[in-house]
């Protein structure tokens, strides 16, 4: 999943989390920026006005009672560089961010970004499809700073990262020229004091009575943070305007998916649009799956036992087409859920099952491929291999069902046969 925000050292982490950190029901929650903002204005920090639309239609009717000077038009994509990104179905003129006068020229330009997809450094080469748009009010720029609060593992705790150098991409400013980028570790208990908040303005080279708005700014995206659960804010730009005020002028959260319990109004906001359709098809029915490049398709239980079987079979010259993991509570019917997700992907070739059974009831596995197999026709090669808690009894129901299984005794066994049946 992508997400639209710089390489901080969260994100590093993000995106390098493997398929293993993912089957550990892993998913990280993402915001478009509309939402973001949302929850920004939600806690009194200071964004422009706006609406969101998915259409020219729609645009022309709310944008009637939308009166600014200047409006800038948004794609709401979860990738950043929107500003220099590229429709290429669209219109070549336009980039994920226009800026205009007329009311017309915003609502026109809606047709040209939804329903297209937009490239930008962020997105994969071919692009995200746009499926809705802010408008908001534009505001005159003065300047652009960068300001992000972060969970941040070397400090135990929340880190405000500040930069006068903002707007731009902060990674490059990182590279060339460090000297602006400041960190000021928060202590948890105390957060951030009026003298760390001016310290901060300071940093961002606001001056005069923009120092304490800028400060008191800084204070409410802090207090947000901590109050929705976040892993990070970044306000990237975070401006000021050459009327001297403060504005959040874009806005990225990630949150702490084990604090989703508490934060349930922000998890449901989630609406997944942006994820691969299995994804989210398996999370309706408390299944885990990701989807890989290969052809054989993986249903086993536990992360650790989704990386052994990878390694085995590419060991044994196959590729894992994807993984779906049970889990330890799984029903017969999850189990034909399972199947369905997994076998839907027109690139598998083969399904391998391996199933270790502690707290699953292998018996439970065989009932369920049993019925999956009888219900939908597999045109694939079955190969299961199940160990554990009542193998012996799934052993016996596989075999009396008379379907065309191929029963393996243990996981290299297994491996080995599923390579062999596609070849
Ligand atoms: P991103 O490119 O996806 O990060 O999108 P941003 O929301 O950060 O917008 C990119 C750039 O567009 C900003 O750095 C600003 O320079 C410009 N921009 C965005 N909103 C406004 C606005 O309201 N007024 C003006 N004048 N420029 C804006
Ligand atoms: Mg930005």
């Amino acid at each position: 999943m992508l997400a639209r925000t710089s390489k901080n050292s969260i994100n590093l982490l993000k995106t390098a989390q493997t398929a293993a950190t993912r089957i550990e029901q892993r998913r990280w929650l993402n915001l478009q920026e509309y939402q973001s903002k949302e929850l920004l204005q939600k806690y009194g920090c200071t964004v422009q006005k706006f609406f969101v639309t998915d259409s020219k239609k729609d645009a022309q009717e709310k944008i009637k009672k939308f009166d600014h000077k200047e409006y800038v038009v948004k794609a709401q994509i979860l990738a950043g560089g929107r500003g220099k990104g590229k429709f290429p179905t669209g219109r070549s003129d336009i980039t994920g961010v226009l800026i205009t006068q007329k009311k017309d020229d915003a609502a026109g330009s809606i047709e040209y970004m939804v329903g297209h997809k937009l490239i930008t450094k962020q997105t994969p080469p071919e692009g995200v499809l746009v499926s809705k748009v802010m408008v908001a009010e534009s505001v005159q720029i003065g300047r652009e700073t960068y300001l992000a609060i972060l969970m941040d593992r070397d400090s135990n705790g929340p880190v405000i990262v500040a930069s006068p150098a903002g707007g731009v991409d902060i990674e490059e400013v990182a590279e060339k020229s460090p000297h602006l980028i400041f960190k000021e570790p928060i202590d948890i208990s105390t957060g951030v004091t009026d003298e760390i908040a001016l310290r901060l303005a300071e940093k961002l080279e606001f001056k005069g009575a923009l120092k304490n708005k800028a400060a008191e700014e800084i204070k409410r995206l802090y207090k947000l943070f901590i109050a929705v659960d976040a892993t990070q804010v970044e306000i990237n730009p975070f401006v000021e305007t050459t009327d001297n005020r403060v504005f959040c002028v874009d806005a990225k959260l990630n949150f702490d998916d084990s604090a989703a319990f508490r934060q349930k109004e922000i998890f449901a906001m989630d609406d997944h649009a942006e994820q691969d359709p299995r994804e989210t098809e398996a999370e309706k029915f408390g299944l885990n799956y990701i989807g890989l490049d290969g052809n054989i398709a993986c249903l086993v239980n536990g992360a650790g036992l989704a990386m052994a079987t990878m390694d085995i079979i590419k060991l044994n010259g196959g590729e894992p087409a994807n993984f779906l993991d049970v889990g330890g509570s799984v029903t017969e019917a999850q189990v034909y859920e399972a199947f369905r997700i997994i076998t839907s992907d027109k690139q598998v070739k083969a399904l391998l099952v391996n199933i270790f059974g502690g707290i699953v009831n292998c018996a439970t596995i065989a009932n369920g491929l049993i019925a999956a197999f009888k219900r939908m026709e597999l045109k694939v090669p079955l190969i299961v291999r199940l160990e554990g808690t009542n193998v012996d009894a799934a052993k016996k129901l596989l075999k009396e069902s008379n379907l065309p299984i191929l029963t393996a005794n243990n996981l290299d066994d297994a491996a080995k046969k599923a390579v062999a049946s596609i070849k």
